[in-house]
């Protein structure tokens, strides 16, 4: 018989959420591998054009589809009492995902897409409610939780955990041959609010606030024929706004993104594209800035963190401010809108002392571009998450909260200080000319 497989996207347990092309992509390329071996069924809590959250005014989409949550007001979790912020429950209520496994059981699997360790009270909430409807489905958890935080997912009552990007063991414990050329399962919903491309894997950088170069052993890129299926799927699914996931999307661009955008080109594909991973402003050219440009790129997101050198260098040299200016000057001459030119800068840096935020907040208003503060997370496992266990108790996934660990490091006045500042500097902006 046909196995049947739940896909759940979980809520989102935090003091803040926003759609900011969120999909639980790790999930659907797995299921994508298995399309035509299994019948899939998706409780997506975050799906905006869910009919529950599509009816809600307040939830309206902006013009590139991102937009707020459902969400309530919860207690803080008692590890998170001290945080004077409100705690909530984001995404579609919890009747909502009774009511359909009740008419939807029996299912033999469960998938759940984990993402930042610290929403973690999402999947349990995720699996205490199977495990009452459907107590016989196997549950399996894959993504971050699993990866960095793996003793702790283990106490979560699923079945089978598969930490890391190696499926082979999910293959083997589902008893089916994958097929690895098979695109993301997008058709599983009736219509993606947006889309998500992932060109590559890995970085080669090693930025020592960063999980990707633990998750990832390498940079590597996937087949160009691969990534294409995926844009034409979407693309035949109506969708109009594509994330890249990629965390090195311009590294190697002469093989990988520079072909692929040329084809995306060839075939008349009319979509826009986003970055919300961050582009590394070294590698963006003249030539490839007007390519992405030409080929529907719409936002850009950078990451540059600091403007201090002594920061760039110890944390990994990823990127530095002459290459920030560079790259900020080819896309604007591209026709980029600055308005939609962003630089991440972290916030709440356990080296905050070398890392002169002002100074850089300050330098990226300069160049005529948004700044965005990046709320900084310690990440178990890499070198600037482990020195946080001078604040904090990294082995309660909680405590990487993001909103959480600024106040913890900063102080409140001081989180709320520099976040003023930055909202300032941005309507400066779109005060003066260029706007
Ligand atoms: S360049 Fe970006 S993805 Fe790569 S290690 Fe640094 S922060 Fe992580």
């Amino acid at each position: 018989m046909t196995p049947r497989i739940l896909l759940v996207n979980p809520p989102i347990y935090d003091f803040t959420a926003y759609d900011f092309w969120l999909k639980p992509y790790g999930m659907l390329s797995a299921a994508g591998k298995l399309r035509g071996s299994a019948d899939f069924k998706l409780l997506d809590y975050m799906d905006r054009l869910h009919p529950f959250a599509a009816r809600q005014k307040h939830l309206e989409s902006d013009r590139w589809n991102r937009g707020r949550f459902h969400c309530q007001k919860i207690p803080n979790p008692k590890p998170l009492e001290s945080i004077p912020r409100y705690f909530r429950r984001f995404g579609l209520p919890r009747d909502i995902f009774k009511d359909f496994l009740t008419e939807e059981e029996p299912f033999d699997f469960v998938f759940i897409q984990t993402t930042m360790t610290y929403w973690y009270k999402g999947v349990w909430e995720v699996i205490e409610d199977i495990r009452k409807v459907s107590p016989k489905a196997k549950i399996i958890l894959g993504g971050n939780y699993v990866t960095l935080c793996r003793n702790h997912a283990e106490q979560s009552g699923a079945d089978f955990l598969v930490p890391g990007n190696n499926l082979e063991p999910l293959w083997e414990y589902l008893k089916i041959n994958p097929d690895p050329d098979q695109p993301a399962l997008w058709e599983v919903y009736e219509k993606p609010s947006a889309g998500v491309l992932k060109l590559t894997e890995g970085c080669p950088f090693k930025c020592t606030y960063c999980s990707v170069p633990m998750v990832y052993s390498r940079f590597k890129p996937r087949p160009l024929e691969h990534s294409l299926a995926e844009l034409e799927l979407l693309y035949s699914l109506g969708v109009e706004n594509i994330a890249f996931y990629d965390d090195a999307l311009l590294f190697d661009a002469d093989k990988v993104l520079i072909p692929f955008l040329n084809e995306v080109v060839n075939r008349s594909i009319k979509v826009n594209f986003h970055s919300p991973n961050a582009l590394n402003a070294r590698f963006i050219t003249e030539e490839l800035a007007e390519l992405m440009v030409r080929a529907g790129f719409k936002t850009f997101y950078l990451g540059f963190e600091s403007a201090s050198q002594q920061w760039q260098k110890r944390t990994g040299s990823k990127v530095f401010s002459d290459e920030l200016a560079k790259a900020v000057k080819h896309l604007i001459s591209a026709g980029a809108k600055p308005a939609n030119i962003t630089a991440y800068q972290i916030l709440g840096h356990p080296h905050i002392e070398t890392q002169q935020l002002e100074t850089s907040m300050h330098f990226v208003n300069s160049l005529g571009i948004r700044g965005m503060l990046a709320d900084f997370s310690p990440i178990p496992g890499t070198p600037d998450g482990d020195y946080c266990k001078k604040w904090v108790d990294m082995d309660e996934p909680l405590m990487h909260n993001k909103t959480a660990f600024p106040i913890i490091l900063l102080g409140f006045d001081e989180t709320n200080r520099l976040k003023d500042l930055q909202t300032k500097l941005n309507h400066s902006l779109s005060d003066s000319r260029i706007y």
